[in-house]
């Protein structure tokens, strides 16, 4: 059978024999702990191989680059089967390379650079990691500095990124750079794809107070690429940083891939039982509304990533509504949870994962109120390109970027008025 015409249903029945035959079963005590070395990726890698060669890698990436080019709607049934199995976990690494860069490298790379990366980020062959913050741009992510100068052939790419999740485990980087300086600071913007291990590179995880150092600062120093690695077109980053935003903030298939929460807040359940409270109408309640935001958020994603899916332009602002949802929501999430673990849900035994869910979802709630943009900038987003509210003052959106900067430095309070 033809891959453009399988129906939904029978893709699912075709994942879930295919499923049963080469993963294993998830079982109440298969307990899993994200991969944080290189070493611990090993297996995941092998099993994302075992999913590529059995053609259930990238379902909705199209096919002549090594995905299944079916629909988002095939890729959410996938998912829905694979709840029950063993699937690979690529840890955070994994998460921004089959979305945020893969989507992005399929919308805008060049066919040579497609049919060079996009197989083997399916296959697990290559991670990649996103190098766009900077210590002096985060919000205002086209403020960045990091620098690329053409030389020959050849780019240099020299300054520093921060906050890049999961680059220590990363072969390969997706790294906006500053290509002109004295345009706008939303044009001279290029996207590079840079090894983590070339010359000039320097990764350095941050660790945590909570233990974990799951993402990294970096510094570039002269590290050469060439034209092969441009993303997209010289100086026309920006609109690469709109599709790369919208995968990034749950958006496109990624968002509408998501299986629908059927079971009941299970996770607050389970806690429930382990701590007794199965009957307490607080617990419940809580639960409950669990439940509700899931759905709700579930609804909102699928109603945002058709609207994405029907324009002819990826939009960031849309997407936005899905992660300002998550962003709002997860921290009200993870206090349910202790709600319902109460003092139970504060202390555990040492290596019990399990144990401890409730108060480290809680202590990592802000997390998506801050990453890939944070609540505030998602507001901004809508109210200006949505709702068509009157945008914020700016003094430098229109100025060459080299002179805002030379402003700022020579800054006092009648060039702050400008
Ligand atoms: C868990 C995590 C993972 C991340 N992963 C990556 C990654 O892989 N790669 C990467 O490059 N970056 C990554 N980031 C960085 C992330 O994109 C930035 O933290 C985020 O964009 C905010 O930038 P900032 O931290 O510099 O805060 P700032 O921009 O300094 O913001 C500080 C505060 O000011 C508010 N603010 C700023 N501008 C405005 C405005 N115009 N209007 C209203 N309020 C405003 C913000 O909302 C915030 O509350 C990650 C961050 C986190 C937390």
């Amino acid at each position: 059978m033809s891959d453009t015409t399988i129906s939904v249903e029978e893709f699912r029945q075709e994942a879930r024999a295919w499923m049963e035959a080469n993963l294993q079963r998830r079982t109440s005590g298969s307990g899993h702990t994200r991969p944080e070395t290189v070493e611990a990726l090993v297996e995941q890698r092998a099993l994302q191989r075992r999913l590529f060669d059995g053609g259930f890698a990238g379902i909705s990436y199209p096919a002549e680059y090594g995905g299944r080019g079916l629909t988002v709607r095939h890729e959410r049934a996938f998912n829905e089967e694979a709840r029950r199995f063993v699937v690979p976990d690529l840890g955070v690494a994994g998460h921004v390379t089959m979305g945020p860069i893969g989507r992005s490298i399929v919308a805008h790379g060049s066919p040579e650079m497609k049919a060079r990366h996009i197989p083997k980020i399916l296959s697990g062959e290559e991670l990649w990691c996103q190098f766009y913050s900077e210590p002096e741009a985060g919000s205002d992510l086209a403020g960045i500095r990091t620098r690329a100068t053409r030389d020959g052939e050849r780019w240099i790419l020299t300054g520093s990124k921060i906050w890049s999740s999961g680059a220590h485990l990363a072969d390969w980087a997706m790294c906006l750079a500053r290509t002109d300086w004295s345009v706008p600071k939303h044009r001279g913007l290029t996207w590079f794809a840079v090894p983590t291990s070339a010359p000039g590179v320097t990764v350095r995880p941050i660790h945590q107070i909570n233990g974990n150092a799951e993402f990294c600062e970096e510094f570039l120093d002269e590290v050469e690429v060439t034209d092969d690695d441009v993303i997209g077109e010289v100086n026309r980053g920006w609109a690469v940083t709109q599709t790369m935003l919208v995968y990034e903030r749950g958006g496109g298939g990624a968002g509408g891939g998501r299986p629908e929460p059927r079971q009941l807040a299970p996770d607050l359940v389970a806690l429930a039982r382990r701590v007794g409270r199965t009957d307490d109408p607080a617990a419940r309640q809580a639960i409950a509304t669990a439940h509700i935001h899931d759905y709700a958020q579930y609804q909102l994603r699928r109603r945002m990533a058709a609207r994405l899916r029907a324009s002819d332009k990826p939009d960031a602002a849309i997407a936005a509504y899905s992660k300002l949802a998550a962003g709002v929501l997860t921290p009200v999430r993870a206090r349910l949870g202790l709600e319902v673990g109460g003092p139970a849900a504060l202390t555990w035994a040492k290596g019990d994962e399990r144990g401890g869910r409730a108060a480290l979802d809680y202590l990592n709630g802000r997390i998506v109120s801050i990453a890939a943009g944070t609540n505030e900038v998602q507001r901004n987003g809508i109210g200006e390109r949505v709702l068509g509210l009157p945008r914020e003052p700016s003094f430098d959106t229109n100025k060459p970027f080299d002179e805002v900067l030379r402003a700022a430095r020579n800054w006092d309070s009648r060039a702050g008025a400008n």
